[in-house]
């Protein structure tokens, strides 16, 4: 099977761990060069392969010799090769050197990070969207696209300065999501003058909400607007809100986590959708 993947398109077998190749890969564990690149790293067969039925393109594709004869390493191994790209066979090091781990994943995948533009957020019917202000956390940014992609949400919006969503730590948290639902980021002022001209609902989230969450009609086109774990939303953008609802709690906790509000937050407002 391996020669299979020989035969034809960019084909390599790596195993010096100072092949420039490798290096341009290991940075994409780094912010600044995902940013300079516009590429960006994800790792593990499962997460790999759930790209394969989307817009994004394998730029490059790397797998360990371990897995070389497993037919979904094959598979994708053909389709970045009828793309273009370039497919990679490595030794377990050059997988431990990329990835900081001495029990590395068999599989890596190179994508190029996409571009959405604001145009795509429009007032349609019930469509629904996930505004995120300043989101820090990988992991919890990473929960929210997985949660938001099965709730039937549009898309995320990010607002201000937030994590990376192409960071390892949040693709891995997605568990494929990230290939899913677009993200289309804004400056804060940027999303300001955005919302004054949105013809839907914007629902802020803010624990002095006087509205308890469950009473409101989300029978519009909606942007469910979520503050950051620190600070939660900040009053100039909390005035921009038509609502604003708070989940009420009981107990001690002076707060719920953002991940798990958002997720109580967007299966409420599809509570009508989601009917089976
Ligand atoms: N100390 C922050 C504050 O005062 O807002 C706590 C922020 S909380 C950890 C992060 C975000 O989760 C909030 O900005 C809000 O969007 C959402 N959230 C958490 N608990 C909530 C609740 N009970 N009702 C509504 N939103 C909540």
């Amino acid at each position: 099977m391996q020669q299979e993947i020989r035969k034809a398109g960019i084909y390599k077998e790596i195993s010096s761990l100072t092949n420039p190749i490798i290096k341009d890969i290991k940075g994409l564990t780094q912010r600044k060069n995902r940013q300079s690149s516009k590429r960006f790293l994800v790792e593990g067969l499962k997460l790999v392969a759930s790209a394969l039925d989307t817009d994004f393109r394998l730029d490059i594709f790397v797998f360990g010799k371990k897995v070389a004869d497993h037919e979904l390493v094959q598979k994708i191994a053909a389709r970045t090769k009828a793309h273009g790209g370039m497919v990679l066979e490595v030794s377990q090091q050059v997988l431990s050197k990329i990835t900081r781990r001495d029990n590395p994943q068999m599989v890596l995948g190179i994508f190029q990070q996409p571009y959405f533009d604001k145009s795509l957020i429009q007032a349609k019917e019930r469509d629904l969207w996930v505004a995120l202000e300043g989101v820090k956390d990988p992991g919890n940014l990473g929960t929210i696209i997985r949660t938001a992609d099965a709730a039937g949400v549009k898309g995320l919006i990010l607002v201000g300065e937030t994590t990376d969503p192409f960071a390892l730590e949040t693709t891995r948290a997605t568990m494929g999501s990230i290939f899913a639902l677009p993200i289309i980021r804004f400056q804060e002022d940027a999303f300001t003058k955005f919302c004054q001209n949105w013809k839907g609902m914007l629902v802020g989230t803010h624990l002095e909400g006087a509205v308890d969450y469950r009473t409101l009609d989300y029978n519009k086109p909606t942007i469910l607007f979520m503050g950051n774990e620190q600070s939660g939303l900040p009053d100039n953008l909390a005035q921009c809100c038509s609502d604003l609802v708070k989940i009420p709690q009981k107990g001690q906790a002076d707060s719920l986590n953002l991940a798990i509000a958002t997720g109580i937050m967007l299966f409420e407002i599809q509570r009508d959708i989601l009917k089976f």
